[in-house]
């Protein structure tokens, strides 16, 4: 499935809110505005602050995705510019999450749909189940910003608000909360719909190694990762390929660089 993922600001009610669109073409890829994309599309999307219906325009500007647009934009020109992702990333992190008071257990997600949460003495009904999932392939890069397990829900209070419930694998403070939908880090976030199918990322092998070291392996929607930690449960490794062979290839191929080099 190809996912093109964008702000779109309802005509209705002016709230802007992150749109996917799908294309399912049996591809795994993320494409964000500036990304090379070719055909333009109209589709329908409810507003999810209104409910109003709304006509989505996915522009296309120099062969490349702007963005989705609704029907006033496509007249005032908003989508002129070529699209520039520094500055839609650079946006997207700036984004507000705040921090409810509340921690949640880690071990115990994902929260299942039809579950109700309180957050901030407000009762809220989780509607969606999401995963971010890191599909960096760079063991350096991957190493260098090592990034927590996230789920992501979308929730309804009882009055109808819409709100994003980040949840994240971390000591400490590990829940926020988004008005603006989920909000991904880079292009190597893939954002997956787990509602159908709301389970834990499945570990498939484990192993003592030498020097007292651990090998782990996740299965992930979209691959496989291998950690490898040391004695003292420092990383030393943490590879993610599309498949469990090629990510022990990856181990090996580290291995001969000389990764354990103490
Ligand atoms: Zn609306």
């Amino acid at each position: 499935m190809t996912l093109l993922y964008a702000d779109f600001t309802c005509p209705v009610c002016q709230n802007e809110d992150k749109q996917m669109y799908e294309i399912k073409d049996g591809k795994k890829k993320m494409i964000f505005p500036g990304d090379a994309f070719l055909e333009e599309k109209v589709f329908e999307a409810e507003c999810g602050y209104c409910d109003a219906k709304c006509k989505v325009q996915l522009k296309v500007m120099n062969n490349k995705f702007a963005g989705f647009a609704n029907e006033d934009e496509l007249s005032n020109g908003k989508f002129k510019n070529d699209p520039d992702k520094d500055k839609v990333f650079k946006k997207w992190k700036s984004e507000k999450t705040f921090s409810p008071s509340e921690r949640f257990d880690f071990k115990k997600q994902p929260f299942k749909p039809g579950t109700e949460i309180t957050l901030n003495s407000e009762k809220f009904n989780i509607e969606k189940v999401y995963r971010t999932e890191w599909i960096e392939k760079d063991v350096d890069i991957r190493l260098d910003h090592p990034r927590p397990d996230i789920y992501w829900y979308e929730l309804k209070s009882q009055s109808g608000l819409k709100r994003w419930l980040k949840v994240e694998n971390v000591e400490g403070e590990n829940v926020f909360l988004s008005d603006k939908g989920i909000v991904v880090m880079d292009r190597e976030d893939v954002v997956e719909d787990i509602t159908h199918n709301p389970v834990k990322i499945k570990e498939i092998y484990k192993d003592d190694w030498f020097g007292g070291r651990k090998i782990e392996a996740y299965q992930y929607v979209n691959g496989v990762r291998i950690l490898v930690t040391d004695h003292k449960k420092r990383t030393e490794m943490d590879i993610f390929e599309d498949t469990f062979e090629e990510a022990m290839e990856a181990v090996e191929e580290n291995m001969e660089l000389g990764v354990f080099n103490e």
